[in-house]
């Protein structure tokens, strides 16, 4: 039953996430930003010498809705879309952990400012 239920249930499964998370925090007002991007639509394919391609660039420019300033985030990936290294300017890159983190700590402060 199993079986079958996979074999003719296999439609229904989501697609894998493709999608790139970054977080970043900015470095003004030390918002952190969560930005969801899709690589089929942010990723721009980049070509050597030869017209062959040698990967893959991504330039996204993220804003924080504190003081609404502008980061501009650039991450290089090599033809399997590693990742080779990445830039950024106004903010830093922080972890999932650190991004929860800020986020509840803004939330605190929020809540014992009222
Ligand atoms: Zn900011």
């Amino acid at each position: 039953m199993n079986l079958i239920k996979r074999l003719f249930g296999g439609g229904d499964t989501p697609a894998a996430d493709t999608a790139i998370h970054l977080y970043v925090r900015c470095n003004r007002c030390n918002a952190p930003v969560h930005v969801r991007i899709d690589p089929r639509n942010d990723l721009v394919m980049e070509y050597g010498e030869d017209e062959e391609a040698t990967g893959y660039r991504l330039i996204k420019e993220i804003m924080d809705s504190r003081c609404f300033r502008l980061i501009r985030a650039e991450i290089e990936y090599d033809r399997n879309r590693r990742e080779l290294q990445r830039q950024i300017e106004g903010g830093t890159y922080i972890s999932k952990e650190q991004y929860d983190q800020l986020l509840a700590q803004q939330e605190t402060e929020r809540t014992a400012k009222t």
